[in-house]
């Protein structure tokens, strides 16, 4: 919101309840009190309502996780149902309730081939934390119990509990809290534009695939337990892998005998094209974990999904597992998420973000390439990135200090358009039901922003 547009007095209340009380994540509170934070008061379809009555077209599906879009009355009616029926009852004690047996069922048929057992957390970081406890748990029980060192990536984003931040490789989330734990390295990551330097991508995605195997023998394989990875990486800035990376890497954990744990919050439930991003670039995963799009967001959900390798030893432990929460397999999330899965089914949601409509965004997305700010373009089904950069032929970006992402996102929410600056490389991930007259707003405003920032940078 610009500061210099006059606010209601409904509006600047709520800003001061905010400001006073309010803790957000990731910010930095004092700076944000002093602007008030902007008030989203309601949302339909790919649009936001703020409480100054401005609309926005949401080029971020929330936070990647809108699939069905704002204001689906089904989803409502679903929550609504098994709210007055069944608000809350736990899955400990030798019970379950018949939403989260159908939604069990429903994640066997849709996640990738194999996946066949679910543990129901709620929240992204949740299910990496619980998946960290569930791969010791197995190689304890293999008898292995030296294996249980955690190889991640550079710039990944897990999560922010103690065992997801761990594992994220992005370092300005591990000093505030003496992180990473030990036990948890990170090799690098197959950022082609950034760091691939004169090698083709396919090369670069041999190397940095091959960083892997190289970490696993000097750390020694029975040492090792896990390699967690998310298939494209989100928060760390869209990085698509080359399309050499991800047999390669399945290569190596299978040689070694380590354990593959794929991080689906972003590119589950369509993103990429496919039901899982695990299909689109042909991962064998061990495990998976879910959020996000499991919901649309409406409720906080997430599963870690377990193949039949590790499924099978957790399933016929004799002991009892000692884990799980009080909200696992939430009766009302679960209801939500079903429904949320049937929209999606029934209006073919991931077929077409793998056809038309991912075709459609991914074209519109290529012809910002011909900007002279624009350095690269990528994305997949209905993931995009725009990087800006200084010099085009050179790749060199503007110093950090211009914040020119960040302004450039300033822009856009002055123009009525949410897309996320990542650095300097803006990113969108629009929600699967978007229309192609709906994406040609979202790059008409997208280009008007980066003709705004580019005008602030005396470039036009
Ligand atoms: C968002 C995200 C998480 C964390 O999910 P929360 O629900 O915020 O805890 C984990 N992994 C990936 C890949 C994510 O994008």
């Amino acid at each position: 919101m610009s500061q210099t547009i006059a606010k209601s007095n409904q509006t600047k209340r709520w800003q001061e309840m905010d400001a006073a009380h309010h803790l957000h994540p990731f910010t930095t509170h004092h700076q944000l009190a002093k602007t008030g934070a902007r008030v989203i008061t309601h949302a339909k379809g790919v649009y936001l309502y703020d409480s100054e009555g401005r609309k926005l077209i949401d080029g971020m599906a929330g936070l990647w996780c809108v699939q069905v879009g704002y204001g689906r009355e089904e989803l409502a009616e679903a929550g609504y149902k098994a709210l007055k029926e069944l608000p809350y009852y736990n899955a400990f004690f030798q019970t379950t309730n018949p939403y989260t047996a159908e939604l069990s069922q429903k994640l066997s048929e849709v996640t990738p081939k194999g996946i066949d057992r679910f543990f129901f957390a709620n929240s992204g970081s949740e299910g990496n934390d619980s998946a960290v406890k569930i791969i010791r748990y197995f190689w304890n029980l293999q008898k292995k119990p030296n294996k249980k060192i955690f190889i991640a990536r550079k710039k990944a984003y897990h999560g922010v509990t103690i065992a997801a931040a761990s594992l994220s490789g992005l370092t300005s989330m591990h000093p505030q809290a003496d992180l990473p734990m030990p036990g948890f390295v990170h090799i690098d990551c197959p950022y082609w534009y950034g760091e691939g330097g004169d090698m083709s991508p396919d090369e670069f995605g041999l190397k940095t695939a091959r960083a892997l195997e190289e970490k696993i023998l000097e750390l020694g394989a029975d040492n090792v337990a896990a390699f967690v990875a998310e298939p494209v990486q989100g928060a760390g800035g869209l990085i698509i892998p080359p399309a050499t990376y991800w047999g390669e890497i399945n290569r190596i954990c299978k040689k070694y005998d380590i354990l593959l744990h794929v991080d689906e919050v972003i590119c589950g439930f369509g993103r990429t094209g496919n039901w899982f991003g695990s299909q689109t670039y042909g991962i064998e995963p061990d495990m998976i974990n879910m959020a996000k799009g499991l919901s649309s967001g409406y409720q906080p959900i997430a599963a870690v999904g377990l193949g039949g390798r590790v499924g099978d030893v957790i399933f016929n432990s004799d002991e009892e597992w000692s884990h799980g929460f009080t909200y696992s397999g939430h009766p009302v999330a679960c209801a939500v998420a079903l429904a949320n899965l049937e929209v999606m089914q029934k209006e073919h949601l991931v077929e077409k973000a793998g056809g038309s409509t991912g075709a459609y965004f991914q074209k519109k997305l290529a012809e910002l390439g011909d900007h002279p700010l624009v350095g690269e373009t990528r994305g997949v089904g209905l993931l995009g990135a725009i990087e800006l950069v200084k010099n085009k032929a050179t790749r060199e970006k503007y110093p950090s200090e211009l914040d020119v992402g960040y302004r450039c996102r300033v822009h856009c929410f002055d123009n009525g358009l949410v897309m996320r600056a990542i650095g300097d490389t803006m990113v969108l991930s629009p929600p699967l039901v978007i229309s192609e007259s709906e994406i040609d707003e979202i790059f008409y405003l997208a280009r008007k922003c980066i003709d705004l920032i580019a005008r602030d940078l005396g470039v036009l």
